[in-house]
């Protein structure tokens, strides 16, 4: 899905990033660093990914904020003189924090309170308060401390990452009571009985001296039943009690480290469930009288969450299904895989044809059901241990591992294309979609992962292509296609960007005298090395891409403004037409019909005197919003023609329907015009037709003057083409607008 635009929803979470700073939160903390310190750590890593450059610490004492105690700011000098003012006090904002137990965001920077003025010189607009919590409880006035980060942004940060970096902040809540513990009593036996960690003491013969509270919790046993008790038994699993014990009699006996560095291990609960903890081990007291004591953190939450983040990381949150980073990891392996078996992988992508309308249709939420019917539809249709992944948008992808080869990979793609053949019953609403498929084969030596998937993408955009609703195996000439298409566009948008399109203009003239009665604008690209480029070498691809809408923007804004100014300087001006291409792209933007009235305003030419041609398939294809928008224009007065007029289906019905003012005759039919009755029979039809239906019909790409002699024999009041003259810069056309006649030049003559 690269070209093509996805709606913007709201901006993911990067949980990888935060688990990186939740993780350096509590790295700091656990450090023996110093509240400051770790402050400073913590502060730059949430701000880092939460976009918050400056922070600062603040300090709280009973239940109320006294001053600043450190400051972080980013690597730039942005920021210098705001943390200079350090020991300010804060204001509104961090009391408000404080007060209320939870975090909080302003853009009133009023709420800073004394470094107000010069956050907002700074260039800081927004801030956030996130309390220290007494205890990591949540209780209004139970705060110990308060951090505040600033930012440069007004984008609200969402409640998830208010709570992610209120929690990574709230680590530094066990410095703060750890200093105050041992401040307050001077005994470091104190910390146990704070400690968010368990606490536990053994003698040299690994009997249990000291159980905290904490310790109760965590394994389930009370202090008195616990204390005597033999460690390894109480709370090692069995397989690990002898390694256990071996590092306990090594301990006991001196003839290790005293502080052992963290480790994790599985620790034994009272119920028999085991759960990963991190201890950090150390020796003390002397001979005779040696302890062995420990802090034991349960993991278990963190694993919890860290294995949510993970997996939220790697999934999509609407169907469940692996997302485009965890399919892009089973491509590897199934393609390494596929190397040592010597077996094939195949990798489909599905995107749903014209899910836009069913998502107008029935609005965001149910166009999310349906996202959702999909992603179980396709599961069950795939063998345990293929894998389903969303790829972002209405955008699917299936990789089947262990296939024979294309052709069986052509088979799961006739039955997913299959699969959407019943309709999908939502909201009490039968709904019937199609897809379309592009399969691409991995083998032994073939493509990495990425340009698997990008096989896939070209195969899957052939099929829309192809009319949808279908699927396509890659080959190799649609990457030559797709490539060369790629580079037409990035090409063509700095065409457009830097001035490179030119207008050039035909005059379409009365046939009967050659009286010039207007003019067809027509785009051509003065290419810096390719030279001057006609239409049909960049207009599809400008079509499939979307440039097409500013490239038409373009040429009606240049072709109106050029018309005024022949129209003002010029006394046949007045009764000439320019008529300008419009593609179904343009007709679909809602408000287009309002950017011609202002064009047409902004440039003075009158209504009447411009027409838009329209291409018969655009007609075809979409007929109540089309007629919507050429109400609109037909009611600015402007007038509507029918380009190539006979090349699409042969209902004719929309012409009664339509507004439509002007009959462009295909030059298709003029070409055989001058041949005979029968060849010159669709021409005659399509004059015949006009003028029943009350329209002008014009005739294109006359190029011989035999072909002009048929067609005022059969009455077609106007044309254009070779004879009378090429398309023309615009500098040609004052000199044209004097002749005033045209007399048409045969080259056969
Ligand atoms: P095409 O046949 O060319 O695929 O046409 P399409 O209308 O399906 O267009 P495309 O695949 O380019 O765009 C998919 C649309 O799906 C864009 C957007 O309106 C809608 N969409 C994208 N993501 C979501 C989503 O999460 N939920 C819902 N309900 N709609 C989404
Ligand atoms: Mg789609």
């Amino acid at each position: 899905m690269t070209a093509r635009s996805q709606e913007v929803r709201a901006p993911e979470l990067d949980a990888m990033a935060w688990l990186g700073a939740l993780r350096g939160a509590a790295e700091a903390v656990s450090g023996h660093a110093t509240l400051d310190n770790a402050a400073r750590e913590v502060i730059a890593l949430v701000g880092a990914v939460a976009g918050w450059p400056v922070g600062r610490l603040l300090s709280v004492r009973g239940g109320h904020v006294t001053h600043t105690r450190v400051w972080q700011v980013d690597g730039t000098d942005r920021y210098q003189a705001l943390a200079a003012a350090s020991d300010v006090g804060a204001g509104r904002l961090a009391e408000r924090a404080v007060a209320i137990g939870d975090a909080v965001w302003t853009t009133d920077l009023a709420e800073l309170g004394p470094i107000a003025a010069e956050a907002s010189h700074a260039g800081l607009v927004a801030a956030v308060a996130l309390p220290i919590l007494r205890g990591g409880d949540p209780v209004a006035g139970g705060s110990v401390a308060v951090v505040e980060c600033f930012t440069d942004t007004l984008d609200r940060p969402t409640a998830l990452v208010l709570d992610l970096a209120a929690t990574a902040v709230g680590q530094l809540g066990r410095i703060v009571e750890r200093d105050r513990a041992q401040a307050a009593s001077g005994e470091a036996v104190l910390l146990t009985e704070v400690a968010h960690d368990a606490y536990i003491a053994v003698d040299d013969l690994g009997r249990i001296v000291d159980w905290n509270p904490e310790a109760e919790a965590v394994f389930g046993w009370a202090r008195e039943e616990a204390l005597g008790r033999d460690l390894v038994e109480l709370a090692v699993p069995e397989r690990h009690r002898p390694a256990f014990a071996e590092r306990l009699g090594q301990l006991a006996a001196g003839t290790d480290r005293p502080v052992a560095p963290r480790r994790e291990l599985t620790a034994l609960h009272r119920s028999g469930a085991e759960f990963p903890v991190q201890i950090t081990v150390w020796t003390a007291g002397g001979d005779g009288s040696r302890r062995i004591c420990g802090f034991v953190r349960d993991l278990s939450e963190r694993k919890r969450f860290e294995g949510q983040l993970a997996s939220q990381a790697l999934h999509d949150r609407l169907t469940g299904l692996p997302n485009r980073v965890l399919l892009r990891d089973r491509i590897e392996h199934a393609l390494a895989r596929a190397g040592r078996r010597g077996i094939s992988v195949a990798l489909l992508i599905a995107d749903i044809d014209r899910f836009k309308l069913v998502n107008e249709g029935m609005g965001h939420d149910g166009g999310d059901r349906l996202l959702v019917a999909v992603a179980e539809r396709l599961t069950q249709l795939l063998r345990p241990g293929d894998t389903v992944a969303r790829m972002g948008g209405d955008e699917f992808a299936l990789l089947c591992e262990d296939i024979t080869g294309y052709h069986e990979a052509a088979r799961i793609a006739a039955r997913v294309v299959g699969a959407f053949d019943k309709p999908f019953h939502v909201q009490g609403a039968d709904i019937a979609l199609t897809t379309s498929v592009g399969v691409a084969v991995g083998a032994v030596g073939g493509p990495a992962p990425e340009l698997l998937l990008r096989d896939a993408d070209v195969a899957m955009y052939r099929a829309k292509d192809a009319g949808r609703d279908r699927y396509e195996v890659f080959d190799e000439t649609m990457l030559a296609d797709a490539t060369e298409r790629l580079s037409v566009e990035n090409d063509l948008r700095r065409g457009i960007a830097q001035g490179q399109l030119r207008v050039y203009y035909q005059p379409i003239v009365h046939l009967d005298t050659g009286v010039i009665a207007g003019f067809e604008a027509l785009v051509r690209w003065q290419h810096p090395t390719r030279g001057l480029i006609p239409p049909v070498e960049f207009i599809p691809s400008a079509e499939a891409t979307g440039l097409i809408v500013p490239l038409g923007r373009y040429v009606l804004d240049e072709a109106c403004r050029q018309a005024a100014s022949w129209v003002g300087s010029h006394p046949a001006g007045e009764r000439l037409r320019i008529s300008v291409n419009v593609s179904a792209k343009q007709l679909a933007q809602p408000g287009w019909s309002d950017e011609v009235a202002q064009t047409l305003a902004e440039s003075g030419l009158a209504p009447r005197q411009l027409v838009l041609e329209i291409t018969e398939s655009v007609l075809m294809d979409d007929t109540d919003a089309t007629a919507v928008r050429l109400e609109e224009l037909r009611r600015l007065g402007v007038r509507i023609a029918i380009d190539d007029f006979g090349t699409g289906y042969s209902s004719l019905g929309y012409l009664r329907r339509l507004p439509v003012d002007i009959l462009k005759i295909d030059k298709s039919f003029i070409d055989g015009v001058a041949e005979g009755p029968h060849e010159s029979a669709l021409a005659r039809a399509v004059v015949k037709l006009a003028s029943t239906l009350r329209l002008e019909a014009v005739a294109e790409g006359i190029s011989t003057r035999k072909q002009l002699l048929q067609l005022r024999r059969l009455r077609c009041p106007f044309g254009q083409g070779f004879y009378f003259s090429r398309p023309q810069p615009p500098a040609a056309i004052p000199r044209l607008l004097d002749l005033g006649v045209l007399e048409g030049v045969d080259p056969g003559e």
